[in-house]
């Protein structure tokens, strides 16, 4: 059974069409990259994933359970955006464990999540700060922080690393990296860095104003395009 499964999803925004018969199956565990030019629907695919956006037609099953008309919050899912939509007032040590509060987990588990969270991402010394003392890595941090509390069974992320200088994503990449080996993951992971997909995905899913055109393993895709769009796309040899 796959870990996340999204079956002949199709959305509309108005009379246009964004998602187009959208089919993907991630194994538990998978590191998916979706790649594909600005506007093509990935942050649309990813809003209906986490029931941020409802979906036109299709359905969305996680475990095998349809969950395609859950609220966000009923979702075993957790999204870190590109924009890290910290909330300014409260501590790293509020933000990270905000959402556990509105699970209404226990302020004992809800520290010791914390803790472990803020260790793995070396940000313990950070906790008392606010957003705005922090810089653009470590507000990067606080909010991979805030999706690893909640110990998902699945996790999405839009572009995470954009907004951040090279060196730094580079940094970061290899983080994600580690913790997908450590943690076992499953992740739905969108970028528009190929070398960034090339280096984490286990599959690579390359899409087209509002299609998946390829699914395959990096080396497929790199390799053995099956267009000229999804060559140019991944810059493979000619
Ligand atoms: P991507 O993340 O691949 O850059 P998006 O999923 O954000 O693309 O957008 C896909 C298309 O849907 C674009 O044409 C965008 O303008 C449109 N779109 C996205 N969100 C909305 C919305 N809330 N209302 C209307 N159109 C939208
Ligand atoms: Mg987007």
């Amino acid at each position: 059974m796959s870990a996340l499964e999204i079956d002949n999803v199709c959305k509309d925004f108005g009379t246009t069409r964004v998602l187009e018969e959208v089919s993907l199956a991630i194994d538990s565990g998978e590191f998916l990259i979706l790649v594909g030019p600005s506007g093509c629907g990935k942050s649309t695919l990813m809003n209906a994933i986490a029931g941020l956006e409802p979906v036109t037609s299709g359905r969305i099953l996680v475990g095998g359970e349809d969950i395609t008309w859950r609220t966000p919050a009923e979702r075993d899912i957790a999204m870190v955006f590109q924009s890290y939509a910290l909330y300014p007032s409260m501590s790293v040590r509020g933000n990270i464990a905000f959402g556990l509060e509105m699970r209404k987990v226990p302020k004992a588990e809800r520290e010791a999540a914390v803790e472990r969270v803020a260790d793995l991402l070396q940000i313990s010394h950070l906790l008392e700060r606010k957003p705005a003392q922090l810089s653009g890595g470590q507000r990067q941090r606080v909010a991979m922080g805030r999706a690893l509390a909640r110990e998902p069974q699945i996790y999405l992320f839009d572009e995470p690393l954009s907004n951040l200088d090279a060196k730094l994503r580079v940094e970061m990449r290899t983080e994600i990296k580690k913790l997908h080996q450590r943690l076992g993951t499953t992740i739905v992971y969108v970028t528009h860095d190929q070398i960034e997909a090339m280096t984490l995905a286990d599959s690579i899913a390359v899409m087209r104003e509002g299609r998946i055109l390829q699914l395959g393993t990096p080396d497929e895709v790199y390799n053995n395009p099956v267009d000229k769009y999804v060559a140019g796309f991944m810059g493979s040899p000619s």
